[in-house]
């Protein structure tokens, strides 16, 4: 996998997440918060293992602003 899908992945799963706690909210079932929470805790843990420049593998979380241009680490071009 590389850091594009990751972070892709990443939205995904967070977003999931934040909808099985609306729905766990709405029924009122804890199985939903444990699947929310399941989603949640593993869209950070893939970012953490593959979100990385693919030059010097230091980690892209600290970005805030998507995926930037250029490493913040070794400043080759990302693309
Ligand atoms: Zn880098």
């Amino acid at each position: 996998m590389n850091y594009r899908n990751s972070h892709k992945l990443m939205w995904g799963l967070l977003i999931a997440g934040i909808l099985l706690f609306a729905v766990g909210y709405s029924k009122n079932e804890m199985l939903y918060f444990v699947l929310g929470t399941l989603c949640v805790i593993s869209g950070i843990i893939q970012s953490a293992i593959f979100y990385r420049c693919p030059y010097c593998y230091k980690s892209l979380m600290d970005c805030r602003d998507g995926i930037p241009k250029y490493c913040p680490h070794c400043g080759n071009e990302l693309d």
